[in-house]
């Protein structure tokens, strides 16, 4: 027979069941919160729409969380012009087009006929693990806008 632990020891552990199920509840629901979201979102919204699952998770949990989803490869994340983090559900190598517009991000996979030499980076000491294409300019919805209204002022792109 197993010995009987003390009460003090059963309320630590089920303390700290509950806490490892609490997190892998927080974790679970990041996740989904990104599945389907192809828009590229920044933590902070990703941290709204999980608050509405679960309304005491703070965002300090929604970044630790996303941090190791990217880490476990679950999520990737990029660093576009504005040099703050969007999540990507889409963990295969793509490209992405920014519309200079409305700052709409999204998915492209485009067909990597001719590829970048690269050589010279290795000549001068580089390592190079991925590289990507960012393709900038007006998104299917701007543009069909543009042809069907007179035209808009374009938002100052941010140097
Ligand atoms: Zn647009
Ligand atoms: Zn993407």
């Amino acid at each position: 027979m197993k010995p009987i632990p003390s009460g003090r020891l059963v309320s630590t552990h089920v303390v700290r069941l509950a806490t490892r199920k609490r997190a892998t509840r927080q974790l679970v629901q990041v996740f989904k919160a990104l599945q389907g979201d192809h828009t590229h979102p920044f933590a902070h919204e990703i941290y709204r729409k999980v608050h509405k699952k679960l309304p005491r998770i703070s965002l300090a949990t929604v970044y630790r969380n996303l941090h190791s989803l990217v880490e476990g490869g679950k999520i990737r994340t990029l660093l576009l012009g504005d040099q703050v983090a969007r999540y990507d559900p889409e963990t295969s190598e793509h490209d992405h087009f920014i519309c200079e517009r409305c700052g709409r991000v999204s998915d492209l996979f485009l067909r990597r006929a001719r590829r970048i030499d690269l050589t010279s980076l290795a000549r001068d000491g580089y390592v190079v693990t991925t590289h990507n294409v960012t393709v900038y300019g007006m998104c299917r919805v701007c543009a069909a806008r543009r042809r069907t209204s007179r035209p808009l002022r374009p938002v100052a792109r941010k140097s």
